[in-house]
């Protein structure tokens, strides 16, 4: 039987996905939020259940704004070891605040540092879910990063690729930096940007 729910890590258009990890952020979010307002890009984020708690209304804002919302646990355990009832409870914990907020249940799941096995992912196929991974990582995650790195992997972006980045780190000033850097140059080479379908 096949155990596998559908998985995304690359897009068959000439999109480009930008997804943004482990916020709610106070600090950093609603400064990104502006920012792809101004250049009018939507993308997806990838929240975090208890830090949804903490900031429902910049949830909120995110959705108003029209982008998509994924689960990215509760907690952000690594869950690849982890027992089906301890995923489900990170799921369904997660999928209770986002609904709460925004009155729909998230179909996309990204697993915390993107890391899974057996009973996650039969854990998503059985709830139905699509596990969300990525096939261009700007490392905006690592402490190491420097703004220059972030905006020169934001330069060369590909039709199709789904983009990891995080609105909720401590590097995330840099991220944000480096993605009102790159825009303008992206935008005038043509490069369309669209929310993961959910
Ligand atoms: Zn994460």
């Amino acid at each position: 039987m096949n155990i596998l729910p559908e998985i995304l890590w690359r897009m068959p258009d000439e999109y480009v996905y930008l997804t943004f990890d482990d916020g709610p952020d106070s600090a950093i979010t609603p400064a990104l939020l502006r920012l792809l307002a101004e250049f009018q890009i939507p993308v997806t984020f990838f929240v975090i259940g208890k830090k949804v708690e903490q900031h429902p209304g910049i949830l909120a804002k995110i959705q108003a704004a029209g982008h998509a919302i994924g689960n990215h646990s509760f907690s952000h355990t690594v869950m690849t070891w982890k027992s089906r009832l301890d995923i489900e409870r990170e799921l369904t914990q997660t999928d209770k605040v986002i609904l709460r907020t925004t009155g729909k249940t998230a179909t996309l799941f990204r697993p915390p540092h993107g890391r899974f096995g057996p009973n996650l992912l039969r854990s998503l196929r059985a709830v139905n879910r699509k596990m969300v991974l990525w096939n261009h990582s700007t490392k905006d995650y690592r402490a190491t990063t420097t703004t220059r790195q972030i905006q020169s992997r934001l330069h060369t972006v590909r039709p199709g690729q789904i983009v990891l980045l995080h609105d909720g780190h401590a590097n995330s000033g840099r991220m944000l930096t480096a993605l009102k850097n790159a825009l303008p140059d992206l935008l005038e080479r043509k490069v369309k940007f669209k929310a993961l379908p959910c």
